[in-house]
């Protein structure tokens, strides 16, 4: 890294201590930029990067709820507004016992560059909370959303800053969040959350978004290769919102998806995962992966395994969280023949494991260019409140796949631009850093 890039990671790491995955984050922009800020040297003289890697606004409060057997608990909820220069903030809330401030840091800065790369006009943003939803009564979830929204609804609203779901936070979250959003308001805000229900705002496809782009990102990947994803073996990891429609997607593509997970192992199905049985048992029954491995003849549940060591694979889909591809699953991968990587969690991969996919010549994909097609259908959905619309699926997934199709080739066109041709990371971050970048030295000192 150049002298005053190295200076300004030091002083993230110095200012935000025991936050290593915000760190990383930062670190692994930082290090991509070295190109652009030879070429515009304004970015330096206008404190652009000290300025963008610190929050303009971070909220942390308490969040109180009662159990269904009438015991107290207090959790901790977080809102990071981190970046509005091109749009009201936007992103995810977690629900996750792993959720700090540091983790919400770092999806809160990956958003700002994932978002700006959709060419929605949405800024970026990110919250939760170390609430666990598993186990979890519908009435205990239902309390402990409304305790949350309370303190959440003073800083939020359709102009401001729009939440939506992320890991633990799906439908249902979403409706009791909005519910009491509209009782303490008073308002009607369908633009306040996105991710909602199809009867009162919500938009078509969003929910197979995510791990839809991610798949039609692979696939623009493929095409550069003069491949495609017809006959191809592919891993993906996680069994929730994004893993289950990335199978779906990629089995429609042709290829023959093998494997899903969760915090308790992972599923080998050699026949292709069952779609319709992963849904049941995620969606419906709210099951584990061994639920479908039950269910599932010629499926193998590997117990506290991960998918990274199953051979035969040709493409790797992580969709389950941060850093869970290290260099030792990414030199199984490589050793393994896989030949791409298309990132639909955030931060998936260690900053060890992008170098072994580097050293390997595997084709690879950060998550904040492949998994962006989630926050951009979320602004398609805040597009449809505004008129008051509804779009047909068709219509929706069709903007989808014209946004998958510009973030894949605006990666490669700033990759080509500063001298790294094919290197998706450098054309993401550098393409989503210079949109941010030009729109706040427009907007002045703020
Ligand atoms: N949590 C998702 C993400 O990581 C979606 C955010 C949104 O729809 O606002 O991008």
């Amino acid at each position: 890294m150049d002298d005053r890039i190295e200076r300004i990671h030091s002083a993230v790491i110095a200012r935000n201590p025991a936050e290593p995955e915000f760190h990383q984050a930062v670190g692994e922009v930082l290090e991509s930029l070295e190109p652009v800020l030879a070429a515009r040297p304004e970015y330096l003289d206008e404190a652009i990067l000290e300025r963008i890697v610190e929050p303009e606004r971070q909220l942390i409060f308490r969040v109180p709820w009662e159990d269904d057997e009438g015991n107290i608990h207090v959790n901790r909820g977080f809102r990071v507004e981190f970046n509005s220069a091109l749009g009201p903030y936007k992103g995810g809330l977690r629900f996750h016992p792993s959720v700090n401030l540091g983790i919400i840091k770092f999806l809160g800065f990956e958003q700002i560059f994932k978002n700006a790369l959709t060419g929605q006009g949405i800024g970026g943003g990110k919250g939760g909370s170390d609430f666990d939803p598993h186990g979890k009564s519908d009435r205990e979830v239902m309390r402990f959303c409304q305790s949350f929204m309370t303190e959440l609804s003073r800083h939020i609203g359709p102009d401001t800053d729009v939440p939506a779901g992320d890991i633990g936070v799906g439908g249902r979250e979403i409706g009791y969040l909005f519910g009491q959003y509209k009782r303490l308001r008073n308002r009607f805000d369908a633009g306040v959350l996105t991710g909602k229900a199809l009867g009162w705002g919500g938009s078509l496809g969003r929910t197979e978004a995510t791990g839809y782009g991610t798949v039609m990102f692979a696939k623009a990947m493929l095409a550069t290769q003069g491949e495609s994803l017809e006959g191809k073996t592919v891993l993906v990891s996680g069994s929730g919102n994004v893993a289950i429609y990335a199978v779906q997607r990629a089995q429609a593509e042709g290829a023959r998806v093998v494997s899903i997970s969760d915090s308790s192992g992972s599923v080998y199905d050699p026949d292709g995962i069952d779609f319709d049985l992963l849904k049941q048992v995620k969606e419906v029954q709210r099951g584990r992966v061994a639920d479908y491995a039950a269910a599932r003849p010629g499926a193998q549940l590997r117990t506290g395994e991960k998918v990274w060591t199953i051979e035969g694979a040709d493409i790797a889909l992580p969709c389950a969280t941060q850093n869970e591809i290290d260099e030792d699953a990414a030199k199984e991968l490589a050793n393994n023949g896989v030949k791409l990587v298309a990132e639909g969690a955030n931060m998936p991969s260690t900053p060890e494991a992008i170098n072994v996919y580097r050293e390997a010549g595997i084709l690879y994909a950060p998550g904040k260019a492949a998994n962006a097609g989630g926050v951009a259908t979320s602004a398609l959905e805040m597009q449809q409140n505004s008129a008051r619309q509804q779009w047909s699926f068709d219509t929706t997934v069709g903007k989808l796949s014209e946004i998958m199709a510009s973030i894949h080739d605006t990666c490669l066109a700033a990759a080509d631009e500063f001298g790294h041709p094919g290197d998706y990371v450098l054309g993401a971050n550098a393409a989503g850093f210079q949109k941010t970048a030009d729109a706040m030295i427009q907007q002045g000192l703020v």
